[in-house]
């Protein structure tokens, strides 16, 4: 267990938005956490102003859409096809679902606010193969939908070290930025604007932290920064005007491991924000707010 940081805990009186969390989501049994009413009515009771939830594949977009017909204000959600629905996906399944997807994707553009998560993930693709399949389906993704005008959601995770696929040593996607450049690479070959893409969860490295908000990108900050200070340091060189906060929920506690984290714990992620930026929680609330109201466009009502 990495040493806990003595950080400030969220004050009382923040106003604040989770750009990026799991809400429904599939759930494992007895996992203790509020239902996915309670949480939605929790998050709104603490101060939240907008709740956004993204699907990762055509389950959880069947029962996000579900979950809308019951709980739609200040709600909305990214419609995703995750890199690691590419990978777990056994591939006839794969390619049925994903026509289904990719229809609703361009036949609904007025139900979601963005598309993603989408993008590449070399912790779950070790494999050449696997991560040039994950390759081919997100240039489809932008390939089909840069038209729409929509903002993306990144996943992005390069391989750690010990992850680098040792068929292939030399190859490129084997460094520690590897799926940072090859994202970069494929946005600029589809002509996609920074401004219009947020990676989510940003997981560094920590240069990429000065350089992705140069180039106009935004990261968004998840509430696992409170408590671990490998989540702080990739954003801690980062400008607030390119910030965002998310819990990831039910991922990414903010300093627990497990999966048991909810949308209203992203109150942390502005406490986290405020002590890496030395700046006050008011301030971060505030900016971060407007950033996410900006980025998707939200009617806050
Ligand atoms: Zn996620």
């Amino acid at each position: 267990m990495p040493k806990r940081k003595n950080i400030p805990e969220p004050e009382d009186d923040l106003k604040f938005i989770d750009v990026h969390c799991h809400l429904p989501f599939p759930r494992p049994k007895n996992d203790n956490l509020p239902s996915n009413r309670e949480q939605y009515l929790d998050f709104f009771k603490l101060g939240g102003k907008y709740l956004i939830t993204s699907s990762i594949d055509l389950q959880t977009l069947n029962m996000t859409l579900d979950f809308m017909k019951e709980h739609s204000k200040n709600f909305g959600f990214t419609c995703g096809w995750a890199p690691q629905t590419v990978t777990y996906t056994p591939k006839n399944k794969h390619d049925q679902n994903w026509k289904k997807w990719l229809e609703f994707v361009k036949s609904h553009p007025e139900t979601y606010l963005g598309i993603g998560e989408i993008g590449l993930d070399f912790h779950h693709a070790k494999t050449l193969e696997k991560r040039n399949r994950q390759i081919e389906v997100l240039e489809k993704i932008f390939e089909m939908t840069k038209n729409l005008d929509k903002p993306y959601i990144l996943h992005v995770r390069s391989a750690a070290k010990h992850e680098f696929d040792p068929q292939n040593p030399k190859h490129r996607f084997n460094k520690i930025d590897g799926a940072n450049k090859e994202i970069l690479r494929i946005l600029k070959k589809y002509k996609i604007k920074a401004k219009k893409v947020m990676w989510h969860c940003f997981s560094g490295p920590e240069e990429y932290g000065k350089i992705l908000p140069n180039q106009g990108f935004s990261l968004s900050v998840p509430s696992s920064a409170f408590g671990f200070e490998r989540w702080q340091k990739v954003t801690k060189s980062s400008p607030l005007q390119s910030l965002m906060t998310e819990t990831d929920s039910y991922y990414q506690h903010p300093f627990k491991r497990g999966p048991i984290n909810v949308p209203s714990n992203v109150r942390y992620s502005i406490a986290a924000i405020a002590y890496t930026h030395n700046v006050s929680q008011q301030k971060v609330s505030d900016i971060t707010v407007e950033n996410a109201i900006k980025f998707f466009d939200l009617k806050i009502t």
